[in-house]
């Protein structure tokens, strides 16, 4: 049976896309790889797992009734609670018989005659729909490193995005871990209250900001909720999708004691988190200014860090601006290392070898451990739409396409393959914002761009590759006036050998993001073909 729509993924952009879809009267399914919803909070389910942006504002807007129901029991909510959330709005707005769970979509092609797209799932099912949302996510596909001979490893190994469902008991084990991105810091803490020993293997040190996360007192629950609809519209005008307090002043408008202030004020109780990134206006953009916020970050990590020689393994190089790389927000992970029994390497001065089959050589000699764990990341952005044959007009194939960096008109549609968008995708502030928001502002534009190719009763909506072609020029200027692509980041696809160098994210914020997508729609889609 040919559907309207097709959904890939029913994480938190594949629910409200079948939500909005079902609303509008289509008739719409979700395709979902896991066993279970929830996307991203559905596979990582690795001891710590908690996001980092606020419970209040990494939820669904578009209803405030569920606003008003739901409680969040802390100020970061950890996975399990994020699950038990998209659970119940799977099931309070009756989206359940919409999704097809174990359905991973392997294959989808574009059939021109008809204006509609085949799509394959691996058990062989073919299903047909006129549009097709890519919902798969930006941190979907996990990066194992290749690390020689780890089959020779005795010893059972895990994959922070591949966690058993069950959990893993280190209790009175000797634990080595490989990576310290957000997953690894998270990790940390968690580990280390069970193992015997930990060991923490890093490659890069990057910055970690104190989370500062709090339960909910019912007052403070009641008081935030009160004035919710103000907190989702400063959301909606903050750079990154939530209101962070940021400073509007530059570096140089303050003197050094009003600096020092405002970085403690984000450091502190009061602040916490990505507030840190906001100390100054020109933070992301000017080098010294940076500077001052990267230095203030390696001063408390020497505060926390008892031992100088851990001490200074942990602190971030000068080369690496602060929040160039996706920062970390934790709870005690610094005050980990306090630990006897918990040790960082570094694996840049002493590189890893192999695997052995009681643990892992490195330049300077063997480690002997009982379990491996890899927190190492993701093909990000890219991976999960790269993994599909996904061909659009011609045959021509996605991957090839993307050869050389992700390319995208608005980060929403893709020149040579009509009928299709990518929510939250490359080329959208996506990663660098609050992701629930940015999903909810993509899939009413969609439906919007839908509801104007029906109403014109047009079968066909592509992006122009020339539209494209700028947008990718612009994307790539705007990233250009920051610091990012100083770093070696995910967001530059610089952690997986080979992939092109490309920053992917549209890098200028929310607010102006938004303003651009309004002027396309009022421009009559200007730069689609809606035919
Ligand atoms: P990640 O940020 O990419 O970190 C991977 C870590 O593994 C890095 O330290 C990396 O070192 C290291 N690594 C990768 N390949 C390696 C290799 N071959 N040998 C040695 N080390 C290697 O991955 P992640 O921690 O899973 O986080 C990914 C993203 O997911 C985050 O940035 C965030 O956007 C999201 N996330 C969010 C939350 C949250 O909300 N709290 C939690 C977890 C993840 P290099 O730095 O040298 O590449």
């Amino acid at each position: 049976m040919k559907l309207d729509m097709l959904v890939v993924g029913a994480g938190f952009a594949g629910i409200y896309q079948l939500y909005k879809a079902r609303e509008a009267g289509m008739s719409v399914k979700v395709l979902e790889a896991g066993e279970g919803i929830g996307g991203t909070w559905f596979w990582n389910r690795y001891p710590g797992a908690r996001c980092d942006v606020e419970s209040l504002d990494y939820s669904y807007s578009f209803s405030r009734e569920l606003e008003e129901e739901w409680e969040w029991s802390e100020r970061y909510a950890s996975q399990a609670e994020i699950l038990r959330y998209m659970n119940h709005v799977v099931d309070r707005f009756e989206l359940r018989d919409g999704i097809e769970l174990n359905a991973r979509v392997t294959a989808a092609h574009y059939d021109e005659d008809h204006s509609l797209w085949h799509v394959r799932t691996a058990d062989g099912r073919h299903h047909e729909a006129t549009w097709l949302v890519m919902a798969t996510g930006g941190l979907s596909v996990p990066q194992k490193p290749s690390l020689k001979g780890l089959d020779e490893f005795k010893g059972p190994w895990y994959h922070s995005a591949r966690w058993p469902t069950e959990g893993v008991d280190f209790t009175g084990q000797r634990v080595v871990m490989i990576g310290t991105g957000s997953s690894g810091v998270q990790m940390t803490p968690e580990i280390a209250a069970q193992a015997r020993q930990l060991t923490v293997l890093q490659r890069t040190a990057n910055f970690s900001v104190p989370a500062h996360n709090v339960p909910f007192t019912p007052e403070a629950l009641k008081a935030a909720k009160a004035r919710y609809s103000e907190r989702r519209a400063m959301g909606r005008e903050a750079i990154t999708g939530q209101f962070l307090n940021a400073n509007t002043k530059t570096a140089a408008e303050m003197t050094p004691e009003e600096q020092m202030a405002e970085l403690e004020y984000r450091w502190r109780g009061a602040g916490g988190g990505f507030r840190m990134l906001r100390a100054f206006a020109d933070q992301m953009s000017r080098l010294s200014t940076n500077r001052l916020v990267a230095e203030f970050a390696r001063r408390k990590i020497r505060e926390v860090v008892k031992d100088p020689r851990k001490a200074e393994i942990l602190c971030p190089k000068d080369d690496l601006p602060f929040g160039t790389k996706r920062l970390c927000v934790d709870t005690n992970y610094y005050e980990s290392f306090n630990l006897p029994h918990v040790d960082i390497v570094d694996i840049a001065a002493n590189p890893l070898v192999e695997a052995t089959p009681k643990g892992v050589r490195l330049t300077s000699g063997e480690i002997e451990f009982d379990a491996l764990v890899f927190a190492t990341g993701f093909d990000a952005m890219t991976g999960a739409l790269k993994s599909i044959d996904l061909r659009g007009e011609g045959g021509v194939l996605l991957r090839d396409k993307w050869e050389h960096g992700p390319t995208s008109y608005l980060g929403i549609g893709i020149a040579g393959f009509p009928n299709l968008f990518v929510v939250a995708g490359p080329g959208s502030p996506s990663v660098l914002s609050n992701m629930v928001h940015s999903i909810e502002t993509h899939v009413d534009w969609i439906m919007k761009l839908i509801h104007t190719a029906q109403a014109r009763e047009a079968r066909r909506v592509a992006a122009r590759q020339e539209a494209e072609d700028a947008w990718v020029q612009r994307c790539a200027d705007e990233a250009g006036k920051t610091l990012y692509p100083q770093a070696n980041s995910w967001y530059m696809g610089a952690n997986i050998a080979g992939k092109p160098r490309v920053f992917m994210a549209f890098v200028s914020g929310v607010p102006l993001y938004r303003r651009i997508i309004e002027e396309v729609a009022a421009n009559n889609y200007q730069g689609f073909d809606i035919a």
